[in-house]
């Protein structure tokens, strides 16, 4: 049989023949499939040939039709191999999450049924409000509360501030502005800079977010806390928000929840947690007691992309208040009015809790997913991970050329190589770089308490105790390469 040829109908986009389409469409899931099978025996990361890097940006927009099955070898041959490696076991460079098959799966469906999930009255908006739902109950929040899928953390952040924004300063600053407001926020110095982004954004400025200091298990210092919101008071400015970390990215820590909590009550500062990956702890009952504090935000925000492993991008924010949530975001112009029957009905819509309007059915992927595999079985994916961590941490420590540089909570393991009469920084960067070249594993570095550290963080479902194991093999041999070069 030979392949029908995709072509597009004279009048639509759509194609003459839809057997074309069903032909593609069978041989790229195969070759998904068989990628996603044989994913433990590719490369983790391979760096782009020129020559590709040169194809990818070569061309001016094109003006007529090029042949599908010729788009869908160029998509084989330049960018299916040297992808971000995310997806691979051996990849614990970055937190970032696996990838599931169902979720694959589930991004056909949502883009063949391309509905816009800003709002309005159909199906697709209630399976966001079931995965929003479904999101509290995980964090230990009221069945009322609010919520919206988002890119990312970065945005459920600025989500965040913005709706700690108007609890300080009433829904009038939406029109009026800061007015010169001297508002200030507080979180570790090891939180994610994307909370000092969100301040930036909000018009309140990265320099009135006070990064207060660690103590030995690198959680926020509660002293030292409390003495900043004090002499912020004293000099007449305006504490309005408390962000702790349920993981962060550079050691894994989680702050004192539960204590920030009550001194955000008694201070009267919103408080937020950034728990990008840290929430999902949530349904590991090891894990859950360091982040049972969650459930005692006014907001959390955290990604499904990361250890729910649903494919790239799936953030969430939910917010304990939602009318005060609604408030910050709601508006009303003519074109977007709402009625109580017909299309237009339904109540509030995804788009009064953020700044998007159209959005896509990243419900959908959330959705299938958690419903699949079920809630407990991406706990087992945090307990493994975590576990692994520890392994992994007890290696380093038995192992004299190696030193631990951090405590290990949850699924982050700071260390690197040691050694005399050479820069060690370098030394551990090279190591890193070479390991990422080599393909077997990928390990990022960080710097702790001002030194170069390779980091390994395990977030991906498929990693297993072998691939920590060749890790680490290819960390002391990249080691021992630099520093007897053959
Ligand atoms: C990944 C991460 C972020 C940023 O989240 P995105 O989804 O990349 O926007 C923020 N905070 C922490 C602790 C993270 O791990």
């Amino acid at each position: 049989m030979t392949a029908a040829r995709f072509e597009a109908a004279p009048d639509s986009l759509d194609p003459t023949d839809w057997e074309s389409v069903r032909q593609m469409g069978h041989r790229m899931v195969d070759n998904m499939v068989d990628m996603l099978a044989g994913l433990r025996e590719a490369p983790t990361w391979q760096p782009l040939p020129p020559e590709a890097r040169q194809a990818l940006r070569s061309g001016e927009l094109p003006a007529g039709p090029t042949d599908l099955a010729e788009v869908y070898r160029e998509f084989q041959t330049l960018i299916q191999p040297y992808g971000s490696g995310n997806a691979h076991p051996r990849f614990m460079g970055w937190v970032q999450g696996g990838g599931n098959p169902v979720g694959m799966l589930a991004e056909l469906l949502a883009a063949a049924t391309n509905p816009n999930l800003g709002g309005r009255d159909h199906a697709p908006i209630e399976v966001e409000r079931k995965v929003i739902r479904w999101a509290a109950q995980m964090l230990g929040f009221p069945a009322d509360a609010s919520g919206v899928l988002v890119t990312g953390t970065s945005m459920a952040n600025l989500i965040a501030v913005l709706v700690a924004r108007t609890r300080a300063l009433g829904t009038s600053v939406r029109q009026e502005g800061l007015q010169g407001k001297p508002l200030v926020a507080y979180t570790s110095v090891e939180a994610h800079n994307c909370v000092a982004r969100a301040m930036d954004m909000a018009g309140l400025g990265s320099q009135a977010l006070r990064l207060i200091a660690l103590d030995a298990q690198h959680r926020m210092d509660m002293d030292a806390l409390q003495t900043a919101i004090a002499q912020d008071r004293a000099a007449g400015l305006q504490p309005f928000l408390l962000v702790g970390s349920a993981g962060t990215v550079d050691t894994g820590a989680v702050d004192d929840l539960p204590a920030l909590a009550a001194l955000a009550r008694a201070e009267g500062l919103w408080f937020h947690a950034d728990a990008a990956y840290g929430a999902l702890a949530m349904l590991s009952p090891a894990q859950r007691p360091l982040v049972q504090g969650l459930s005692e935000a006014d907001s959390v925000a955290f990604d499904f992309h990361k250890w729910a492993q649903v494919p790239y991008d799936a953030g969430c924010i939910v917010v304990r208040d939602a009318a005060l949530h609604a408030a910050t975001f709601a508006s009303q112009p003519a074109y977007l009015q709402r009625s109580a029957r017909g299309l237009a009905g339904n109540l509030p819509w995804p788009t009064d809790f953020g700044p998007d309007l159209s959005r896509g059915f990243r419900a959908l992927k959330v959705w299938m997913t958690l419903k699949t595999y079920g809630a407990d079985k991406l706990g087992e994916v945090v307990a493994r991970n975590c576990a692994l961590a520890r392994q992994l941490a007890a290696h380093v420590d038995a192992h004299t050329e190696l030193k631990r540089l951090a405590p290990v909570t949850l699924n982050v393991v700071c260390f690197r190589v040691r050694g005399e009469g050479c820069d060690l920084d370098a030394l551990n960067a090279d190591i890193a770089a070479d390991v990422q070249e080599s393909g077997v594993a990928v390990l990022s570095t960080t710097r702790i308490h001002g030194v170069l550290a390779l980091r390994a963080a395990l977030v991906n479902h498929r990693t297993r105790e072998e691939d920590v194991q060749m890790l680490l093999d290819a960390v002391l041999a990249a080691a021992a390469r630099r520093r007897s070069p053959a």
